[in-house]
């Protein structure tokens, strides 16, 4: 067979590849790309799609950028890939060191892995080994809180939401943890805090916040007093919860979770793999609550977008702990760690955000989305409208038809991908402030007509 009409290759792809969450007997459309330069996602029929997703959080720097193809570029002329056992190389030793640089003082070591769900798992190794290491071999089980998103591998789903994650489906071999309630609390323009659960950030007075507060961290409280003895460590996403239901929660609550943890003897996992790397307004979302991980995961955005790469960053203290038996083996070695391409455009990726003004870009984004995304409230199908740092959401109040609402948007030009009732942005960083504007107003006049 040849393929020679983009719909060759879709009418292949259709009947032989699962695209992620999809049918392969009842597939949803997929549209043909044929290249992306900048917030520009060009479709093999010609159409032109401003890009509102980066890729999921990734693309911060836009597509086919020119200074990310030059570091891949030149380290193909050394080497694309050598395995990082027995080996290392400066593309790795760099990236090591930046990343060192831009955390918290704390976390000095770094484990390499080859996409966001295996760092989870490598974070939840390192917590159980820190723990067994030391003769506390009780200690294997995570707190979590529901409306996470950890990733999709058995270790990364038995952390995810219950509900939203399918456990019932894979309930004979997810290990089982324990889940505290969401946080709800929401901090607001002026640095408040309110206690809509769903982060409504209309009509809410102040009122009964920190009420709200300590009786949700009571709930990782009692967890903690109760199952102490076989928790190794608390694990959760600093801020915003991502594909678990896209909700924001106040600082004050990261703050008393990380007292909590302190008390009760567990590490404290925070999986920054969508918010890192600016997206919040901070470089990491950790920085706004002024406290500091035991062992935190970074990804999505770490190579710009370009491959899959992720990182584990870990504190003296549980490299200690490991070790602490003797023999101080972390049980994880993948085929790709480290790769040099990888970890090349990671450094080149890093040096581009650092180097541009990168706090008033978000800062400016921010500032847009909330103006323009207001409008929004008025719509009878929206439930809620939120913004933090360069993430843009408006919550229905029922779940969308995925299959018409992408047509609809890709009708106007741009590409937004909803999932259940969320319709939400995260534009790559660059985009210019007319094209945001498109993106805000096809989601208010593809919305008006619900
Ligand atoms: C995307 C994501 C993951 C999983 O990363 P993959 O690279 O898709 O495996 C884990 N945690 C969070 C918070 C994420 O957003």
């Amino acid at each position: 067979m040849s393929y020679s009409t983009p719909s060759d290759f879709l009418d292949y792809d259709r009947d032989h590849i699962w695209h992620p969450y999809t049918s392969m007997t009842d597939p949803l459309p997929v549209y043909l790309v044929e290249s992306a330069h900048g917030v520009r996602i060009k479709l093999a029929d010609g159409r032109e799609l401003i890009d509102g997703m980066s890729s999921w959080w990734a693309a911060i720097h836009g597509y086919n950028h020119p200074v990310l193809n030059a570091a891949i570029e030149q380290q193909i002329q050394s080497m694309s890939h050598i395995m990082f056992g027995g080996f290392t190389h400066k593309p790795a030793v760099t990236l090591a060191k930046k990343l060192v640089d831009m955390t918290s003082e704390s976390l000095q070591h770094v484990f390499f892995a080859d996409s966001g769900s295996v760092a989870v798992e490598v974070a939840i190794k390192m917590a159980i080994q820190y723990w067994y290491a030391q003769g506390k071999k009780d200690k294997q089980k995570l707190l979590t809180v529901r409306h996470g998103y950890h990733g999709d591998t058995l270790g990364g789903m038995s952390v995810c939401d219950p509900v939203n994650g399918m456990h019932t489906m894979f309930q004979g071999v997810l290990p089982q943890h324990y889940f505290a309630p969401a946080p709800e609390c929401y901090t607001d323009d002026s640095g408040n805090t309110s206690s809509s659960s769903s982060g409504n950030t209309s009509g809410n007075t102040s009122g009964n916040t920190s009420g709200n507060i300590s009786s949700n961290i009571g709930a990782v409280e009692k967890l903690l007093q109760t199952h102490q003895s076989s928790i190794a460590a608390v694990i959760i996403e600093p801020l915003v919860q991502g594909a678990g239901g896209m909700r924001f929660y106040c600082r004050q609550y990261l703050q008393a979770l990380r007292k909590l943890c302190d008390e009760y003897d567990v590490l404290l996992i925070l999986d920054e793999i969508a918010t890192g790397f600016a997206r919040t307004g901070s470089l990491f979302a950790y920085e706004q609550a002024d406290i500091e991980p035991d062992i935190l995961c970074v990804g999505k955005a770490l190579t710009g977008g370009y491959m899959t790469l992720a990182a584990v960053m870990t504190s003296r203290k549980v490299v200690a702990g490991i070790s602490a038996d003797g023999s101080g083996v972390l049980m994880h070695g993948p085929t790709f760690m480290a790769n040099p391409l990888a970890c090349q455009v990671a450094n080149a990726s890093i040096d581009l955000l650092l180097n541009s003004p990168w706090k008033t870009t978000v800062q400016s984004i921010e500032a847009q989305l909330k103006k323009e995304l207001t409008a929004c409230k008025e719509l009878a199908c929206v439930e809620a409208v939120r913004v933090k740092g360069a993430i843009g959401v408006v919550e229905l109040k029922n779940p969308v038809d995925l299959k018409s609402i992408q047509a609809e948007f890709v009708q106007q030009g741009v590409w937004i991908r909803p999932f259940n009732k969320l319709v939400y942005i995260m534009p790559p960083y660059i985009i210019a402030a007319e094209e945001l504007t498109k993106l805000t107003s096809s989601i208010f006049s593809v919305l008006s007509r619900k």
